[in-house]
């Protein structure tokens, strides 16, 4: 199958990568001296280079720039004098409605980058002209184990080629030149689990290293490493044992299998997925990998008799050539809450108490920023960098969180703080050397979390969460739910920290762990699920300046050392990724990539630029002087949900049953209720209410991202979703009748 995948690089697009070369070759001059006594190579990266990277500024060489994983740049052509200036210089049309997450990497004049499915773009970075495109042809039904977005966070490049994974779990070696495959490998070593990539492969030394998603399902979580040149597979990490018995695959799981009760369920796979954050210090030999959170979430369900359960939730010290863990660091024992410890972290040299130490540092989603010695994984402070009520404290001298009352919501319901989309999610963090701040994209919202009153059932390759949660916002997302389910909103929220949900660009010292400055980036959703989605990833310059995105279509521009607002540039496209910065002859240009998806869901909320004017996506450059940049034109705006082309159908007990089953399976792509997603399901068309079985059991639309549920769902499932989603609508137009 993998023989329709293809590559578009006609005849011309070849020629003007040959312009390219020779144009590269005359503003590189400055790089490595052996580069211009050969010819010059696309993707001439090595691991030398990337040590030596603070000596080509102009360069973003990493998805975070450099081997730090920093999101800085040593840049000040745009700075915080003449960031006013900040205008369009060029766009490419990425042809894509999903998210996109990925931020750019370029060199020698170069641009690559990924967007949904793992689709991959070489353009010209000059200029923004295609120079090719690779398609990884993915298998449509993945879409299903995409929870959160059909998106892709990046490529990594190296000797030549540009490494990516597709949504179905390949790993890609393209030659950076033309874009055509020197090597792939199927990654997914169990078919038969939920398993999908999203995340970006990264290089260290001569391996390349890819983990997965599949964390909401039953994948049981591991890294594999390929050799960086030939594709052969060097070593697999699992994350999580098989069983209490084993066969183990390596001896970490002996030591990991002893941290869980001998009846935990194995059969679920139990999560410890590795979906975003990676880092690689050649001078320690150390890759750093961050895993993901459990499966179920609920521990008294997953592991009966406790267990800290490694390594769920920890982060990880590897040795590149071997697969031999060095040292672990679990940020969240006996993960309970969906706290992901995979958040990207950053490397740097900081000063602390006197000694310059070698640190990692990593705000995950339990919500305290960890400063850790990288060499040895030492704690070296932990303090919350957002609102916490489920840890009082991380104890220095066990170097564990110590758990408040407020923890456990096994036996009864509680607002935990933070939510299941943590105090920080994917959205790169940046670290200036100059203000020595770290600028978090922080996330404030707590959840209800509580168990549902059915048993746990394991239902392969479909949602095993099990617990429930509402985030603390208005909406069918949150707390307009907790009535119907017999709680009382005011009673739980009582004495615990505000519920507002809000995004924060939050300037944290991590040598004293105190905020230095915030500001609140919420926009117009404050209080509502939409806010915390509202603050893009990070970059930021020593030209003083911290960039962020908005979803409402904009980047900001602030003074690095104080918050001021400097600049806003109107986008008129929602952006979620970190923006990235470069230096071509002379010239600076910000770069980012543009357009709404992923954890958000697909809903587009009203006030977003995607609700306002679609969700096309695009890499958008900007530089110094160069006027408003193109706008896609307002849409329409909706028109009331008007009369249902179908009959109510189906009594109480069904529609509440399709509810339920809609809340498991289709919520995630369609929000909560069929309300707020994309498409709406609330106005579906005759034929599409003809069709819905087709739809849902036999995969009609696949082609389109409507992936079948055949395997998990039947015909009166289908018909119970059905007459759920037909009382969703008739609901919809009474209650519009009944505003007019
Ligand atoms: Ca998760």
């Amino acid at each position: 199958m993998r023989a329709r995948r293809h590559v578009q690089s006609p005849q011309h697009l070849r020629l003007a990568a040959l312009v390219v070369v020779a144009f590269a070759t005359i503003f590189v001059a400055g790089a490595a001296e052996s580069q211009n006594t050969q010819q010059r190579e696309f993707a001439a990266i090595d691991v030398e280079r990337l040590t030596k990277v603070a000596e080509e500024p102009g360069q973003w060489l990493t998805g975070g720039r450099d081997l730090d994983q920093s999101y800085f740049s040593p840049l000040t052509g745009i700075n915080d004098e003449n960031v006013t200036r900040l205008g369009y210089a060029w766009q490419f049309d990425t042809d894509t409605t999903n998210g996109l997450e990925a931020t750019p990497i370029v060199v020698d004049g170069v641009m690559y980058t990924s967007g949904p499915w793992g689709v991959v773009y070489a353009v010209d970075a000059a200029t923004g002209e295609k120079l090719w495109t690779f398609d990884p042809e993915v298998d449509r039904q993945f879409a299903r184990f995409a929870c959160c977005g059909i998106v892709n966070r990046g490529v990594s490049v190296q000797n030549g080629k540009v490494y990516v994974a597709s949504l179905d779990g390949v790993l890609f070696a393209l030659d950076a030149r033309l874009g055509e495959p020197a090597w792939h490998q199927k990654t997914l070593f169990d078919d038969s689990r939920g398993y999908s990539i999203t995340g970006a492969p990264y290089t260290a030394g001569d391996v390349v290293v890819i983990g997965n998603s599949g964390g909401e399902y039953d994948a049981r979580g591991y890294i594999s490493a390929y050799d960086i040149d030939t594709g052969e597979l060097r070593w697999r990490f699992f994350t999580v044992p098989a069983s209490a018995e084993g066969p183990h695959e390596h001896p970490e799981l002996e030591v990991a299998a002893k941290t869980w009760d001998p009846d935990s369920l194995w059969e679920v796979g139990l999560g410890g997925t590795v979906w975003d954050g990676m880092a690689y210090d050649p001078e320690l030999d150390l890759l750093y990998v961050g895993v993901g959170n459990s499966t179920p979430y609920a521990r008294k369900v997953r592991s009966p008799k406790g267990g800290d359960n490694l390594y769920l939730a920890s982060i990880l010290a590897i040795r590149p050539a071997t697969g031999k863990l060095v040292w672990h660091y679990q940020t969240t024992p006996a993960e309970n809450w969906d706290y992901t410890a995979t958040q990207k972290m950053i490397l740097a040299e900081l000063e602390i108490d006197g000694r310059e130490r070698k640190v990692l540092m990593q705000a995950p989603k339990n919500g305290f920023f960890y400063v850790l010695d990288r060499e040895t994984g030492e704690l070296i402070s932990a303090e919350p960098y957002v609102p916490v009520n489920w840890a009082s404290h991380v104890d220095m001298t066990t170097g564990r969180p110590v758990e408040t009352d407020q923890a456990e919501y096994f036996d009864e319901p509680k607002l935990i703080f933070p939510s299941p989309a943590g105090g920080h999610n994917w959205q790169p963090m940046a670290f200036n050397p100059g203000t020595g701040l770290v600028y978090i994209p922080a996330l404030e919202v707590g959840a209800v979390f509580q168990i549902p009153d059915r048993e746990f059932k394991y239902v392969p390759r479909g949602m095993n969460t099990y617990s429930l949660f509402s985030f603390s916002v208005d909406g069918p997302m949150g707390i307009s739910v907790l009535a119907a389910r017999g709680l009382d909103w005011n009673a739980l929220k009582e004495g615990q920290p505000d519920p507002t949900a809000r995004s924060i660009l939050r300037a944290w010292d991590p040598v004293t762990q105190s905020e230095r400055w915030q500001v609140n980036v919420s926009g117009p959703f404050e209080g509502q699920f939409a806010a915390i989605w509202n603050g893009s990833g990070i970059m930021t310059t020593a030209g003083n300046l911290v960039f962020q995105g908005r979803t409402t279509g904009e980047l900001y521009a602030y003074a690095a050392d104080t918050g001021e607002l400097l600049h806003v540039v109107d986008l008129g496209t929602s952006v979620i990724a970190a923006p990235m910065t470069y230096e071509l002859d002379g010239k600076q240009y910000v770069a980012l990539m543009a357009g709404l998806g992923g954890a958000g869901g697909r809903a587009h909320f009203p006030g977003t630029a995607a609700a306002a004017r679609g969700n096309a996506g695009r890499i958008i450059a900007l530089t110094l002087d160069g006027g408003d940049v193109p706008k896609p034109p307002l849409r329409r705006p909706a028109p009331p949900p008007g009369r249902p082309s179908v009959e109510r159908r189906g009594d109480t007990e069904t529609i509440a049953s399709g509810e339920a089953l809609f809340e498991q399976h289709c919520t995630r792509c369609h929000g909560s209720s069929g309300v707020g997603g994309v498409p709406d399901l609330r106005s579906m068309s005759a034929r599409v209410h003809d069709r819905f079985d087709d739809i849902l059991l036999r995969g009609a639309l696949s082609g389109r991202g409507m992936a079948s549920f055949g395997d998990l769902l039947e015909e009166a499932d289908s018909e119970a979703i059905h007459a759920f989603l037909i009382d969703r609508s008739w609901r919809a137009f009474e209650e519009a009748q009944n505003d007019q």
